[in-house]
């Protein structure tokens, strides 16, 4: 049994980037239907009983129905813990600027070509930034419920472009609400996740 994910921030904390209705809709409605889903699914079948990332790596390719509602838990359990409230300074720090500026060339072109990616998605995904296992960044586009763990790599940040993520707020406007998207992330966290 999996359980819906505390935000931890208050639905309104941040606005106008995300609205709380879309948190109310996105959270509330849309993962806890994943949720219910993947645990109706579970019972008595090969995955009963594994971790979420387990579950997502073992049923790609094999199970869709198990693999989307998994890996749609695990891929927003990812995008609801990696913001906090609107801040001007938002970037990261240490190893993982470096890190990024060493691979990339700036923070800004780094923001540039994560978010060209995400804007770039052909229909409902994800555009990802994960960690190779000796420490090298890779953006990647997923399709669907997609998670960089199948690829061997560590997710460390994502935005959400499934319409349901932006829609009421921006409307059509995707490449909008990914660069606003940037005011809103918790480089904490990210750096957490590097291992930095
Ligand atoms: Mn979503």
């Amino acid at each position: 049994m999996f359980n819906l994910i505390s935000l931890p921030y208050a639905p309104e904390a941040l606005a106008p980037v995300i609205s709380a209705e879309t948190l109310r809709f996105h959270h509330g409605k849309h993962l806890q239907g994943y949720v219910n889903n993947l645990n109706a699914l579970l019972p008595g079948s090969p995955f009963e009983g594994l971790e979420l990332e387990e579950i997502v790596r073992k049923a790609v390719g094999t199970a869709p129905a198990v693999f989307n509602n998994a890996g749609q838990i695990l891929n927003h359990n990812l995008y609801f813990t990696q913001f906090r409230a609107p801040s001007a300074d938002a970037a990261p720090q240490a190893a993982l600027s470096a890190q990024i500026e060493g691979q990339f060339g700036s923070f800004e072109a780094f923001q540039t070509e994560f978010v060209a990616k995400g804007a770039g998605l052909f229909g409902s995904g994800w555009v990802w930034l994960s960690a190779a296992g000796d420490g090298t960044l890779v953006i990647t586009q997923e399709a669907g419920a997609g998670n960089p763990v199948t690829k061997g790599l560590r997710p460390l940040l994502t935005f959400d472009v499934w319409e349901h993520a932006y829609y009421l707020d921006y409307q059509n406007r995707r490449p909008d609400h990914l660069k606003a998207l940037w005011s809103v992330v918790d480089w904490a966290e990210i750096a957490r996740r590097y291992g930095a």
